[in-house]
């Protein structure tokens, strides 16, 4: 069985197509999925929703950095009522992002008209979120874009969960995969590494240790650079990931760390149930 450890399956370019994509993700024999909500009033009911509707779906809620400036007043209060309400869900996606930060950015469609909050604070929401994961034993699953430095600080300052917690997309590199695995991360390898020009980023997943290792689609993002499925009435070089497009990435991370795909495949599984289940 396959396990896609970080998709966003609630978001609308994959909604209209929800039949087709759970029967291509039953050809590939996929046995779980971590579907991660982003903002408390946007996509936390659609993710509770797919969680009732597909036996597979482990639901995960968090305030995505990129919604912390757009957070509403009582988010935490929804937040605590979400997670404790669904003993299987897990927390994410939360993280930090100092991409979005960059000049010219802060009008970007991706951040829905409302410019990004400042470090400080996604470190402050990040950080609340992860002692919340950490009391209640539930996996965390983090976004970190250009902004190592201050995840370590938020890593270091704050309890963690004692089950682990998910680098997803890892993009750092080899030498930071030591130091996160002290700390108790895994790291997922995203459909987007199948690119042979990242070479930095695939070098780090050769250091990743078994017992850490995870893969991911991140549906609708990150699509492979040549995709095995698309989406019917979506063309074959729109920007959307199908994630049956995990199988890629499974085959692709087999060949980077030279070993058995069979071998790979059961390892992964082991670590997606310690980790999710
Ligand atoms: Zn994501």
């Amino acid at each position: 069985m396959l396990y896609d450890a970080h998709n966003h399956l609630q978001f609308e370019e994959l909604a209209p197509h929800l039949d087709q994509i759970a029967a291509d993700l039953a050809k590939i024999g996929l046995g779980g999925a971590v579907v991660n909500g982003t903002h408390p009033d946007d996509d936390w009911d659609d993710v509770a929703a797919l969680a009732e509707r597909f036996n597979w779906v482990i639901p995960s809620y968090g305030v995505h950095p990129w919604d912390v400036a757009g957070r509403p007043d009582d988010w935490q209060l929804k937040f605590v009522d979400r997670l404790e309400s669904d003993s299987r869900a897990a927390v994410g996606e939360i993280g930090l992002d100092r991409w979005i930060l960059e000049p010219g950015r802060a009008h970007d469609p991706i951040l829905g008209g409302v410019p990004p909050a400042p470090i400080e604070e996604q470190m402050e929401v990040c950080a609340w979120q992860l002692r919340w994961a950490a009391e209640h034993d539930r996996a965390a699953t983090l976004h970190c874009v250009r902004a190592w430095g201050p995840l370590q600080e938020v890593l270091r300052t704050t309890p963690l969960p004692k089950r682990g917690f998910l680098l997803h997309a890892f993009g750092g590199s080899p030498e930071q995969v030591a130091e996160f695995s002290r700390l108790g991360a895994y790291f997922s390898f995203n459909t987007s590494l199948i690119d042979p020009r990242k070479i930095r980023q695939r070098n780090a997943f050769k250091a990743v240790p078994s017992d850490r290792l995870l893969v991911e689609t991140d549906a609708p993002a990150f699509p492979p650079p040549k995709p095995a499925f698309f989406l019917t009435e979506a063309s074959p070089d729109s920007w959307c990931n199908h994630p049956a497009n995990l199988q890629l990435a499974y085959a692709d991370l087999a060949i980077l760390r030279d070993e058995d795909p069979v071998e790979l495949v059961r390892a992964v599984a082991r670590n997606f149930q310690r980790l999710f289940a």
